[in-house]
């Protein structure tokens, strides 16, 4: 008897011909997720994967049940293909279990056929040695406990316990994204729902620097390696944007002061999107909840943007935010105070409304090429998914500008994904 974790896989089944990549990246995330937990073991089928290990099934389970692209999480047992074998496994798994308040269900099926039993026959002979030796009562409409039993083509898989995967797709089957990240709850949000839906994600932090310390710097950096538990090689690009915030505001920015800056922050995040091969930005606005997310404003940013700019949040209350960035472990980072570089000249009153003539006019005063061109030239990138944290160096290390270093993914491009360029 071995313990493992099953997984069903969600809607790859759907994949068609593309289903064999969509496994193969999903398999590839389920290693980086398991990355220190030790020797495992990774087996896929036609929809379930199983994991075994020598860490505790416990561990196995936290660290897999937030891989995107699996709907269903059962730690089970695998024992030989002998009825016996399998009612004892059921019986010593509820004992484990403890105390059931109601009856049991024994659900069983066979992927392969060639098993001694029918699916009934081998559900009847385990219920009544669990009836028989725990005294338990059979409810079949709705029971306490199911115990599942999945007859495989070596093995029969045993579990009493389902817990929900994270679903979606697998982060790098939907192509690349440039999420920018602030140190606020939303865009670690909508930057996970993207990676969900299969994006993969390089992200970048806009720090008010020379103006602010580092420490929304830091927030982004863990806010990432917490986001990118499961995907290889993310890059964190970190643009200190405080002197073109003054140029900005001395151009007159005035009440569009932050619709300015976050036209700035689209141009600088296409550009990098641009070099280095991602096909959209995603940003965590959500419709209306503060000044600078009004439609017309929105609209505003979308026009200085050369790529699409994915809001998955668009119609997210905070509260459900909140609640997610709990659920999905960001929360914690973006609880921690820091300086955003949007409180830098903040204007008393923040426009409802604009347009992009009205914002052409001020950035006509500044060369925005030029501006994004420095920003550029001034980012710093980082591996926060790295052991070193970049190259060699510890905790928030800085491993080269992002006009002069190329991919340093130490991942493989993910299938069916262009290796990107150099990102000057
Ligand atoms: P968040 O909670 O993500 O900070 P927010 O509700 O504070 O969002 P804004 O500050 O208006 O909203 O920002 C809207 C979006 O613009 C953010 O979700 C993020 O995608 C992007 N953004 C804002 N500030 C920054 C920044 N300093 N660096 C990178 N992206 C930013
Ligand atoms: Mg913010």
């Amino acid at each position: 008897m071995h313990r493992c974790v099953l997984l069903k896989h969600g809607e790859v089944v759907l994949k068609g011909r593309n289903r064999g990549r969509f496994e193969e990246v999903l398999r590839r995330n389920l290693r980086a997720a398991l990355e220190g937990a030790g020797p495992v073991r990774i087996r896929t089928g036609r929809s379930v994967t199983v994991v075994s290990g020598d860490a505790p099934v416990e561990e196995l389970v936290e660290r897999v049940r937030r891989v995107p692209g699996f709907n269903l999480v059962q730690p089970a047992v695998s024992v030989p293909r002998d009825p016996e074998a399998v009612a004892e496994a059921a019986v010593g798994l509820l004992r484990e279990r403890g105390p059931v308040a109601g009856g049991f269900a024994v659900r069983a099926r066979r992927r392969h056929k060639d098993f001694p039993l029918d699916s009934a026959r081998l559900a009847a002979l385990v219920g009544a040695r669990v009836r028989r030796e725990l005294g338990l009562p059979v409810d079949l409409t709705s029971p306490a406990v199911e115990v599942a039993v999945e007859v495989d083509r070596r093995e029969v898989y045993v579990s009493v316990e389902r817990l929900p995967g994270e679903g979606g797709l697998p982060v790098g089957t939907g192509g690349r994204a440039v999420a920018l990240l602030s140190g606020g709850y939303d865009s670690p949000v909508a930057a996970h729902r993207a990676m969900r839906r299969g994006l993969r994600c390089d992200f970048v932090h806009f720090t008010g620097a020379p103006y602010t310390g580092p420490a929304s710097a830091y927030k982004a950096y863990a806010l990432v390696r917490e986001l990118t538990r499961h995907q290889p090689g993310a890059r964190l690009y970190v643009v200190p944007l405080g002197t073109a915030q003054r140029a900005l505001a001395t151009a007159g920015a005035g009440r569009y002061q932050v619709v300015a800056q976050r036209r700035l922050m689209v141009r600088t995040a296409a550009e990098l999107a641009r070099r280095t091969g991602a096909g959209a930005l995603v940003t965590g606005d959500s419709l209306g909840q503060v000044a600078s997310q009004t439609l017309s404003n929105i609209a505003t940013v979308d026009e200085a943007s050369p790529l699409p700019v994915l809001r998955p949040l668009l119609g997210w209350d905070k509260t459900e935010i909140m609640a997610e960035a709990e659920r999905i472990g960001t929360a914690a980072v973006s609880r921690l105070s820091d300086e955003d570089c949007c409180s830098l000249l903040l204007p008393p009153r923040v426009a409802t409304g604009s347009t992009p003539g009205r914002l052409a006019r001020v950035e006509r005063r500044i060369d925005v090429d030029q501006t994004v061109e420095e920003l550029l030239e001034r980012a710093q990138v980082m591996y926060p998914g790295r052991k070193d944290g970049g190259a060699g160096r510890g905790g928030a290390a800085v491993c080269g500008t992002a006009a002069g270093t190329a991919r340093q993914d130490d991942g493989a491009p993910e299938a069916g994904e262009d290796p990107s360029p150099a990102v000057a």
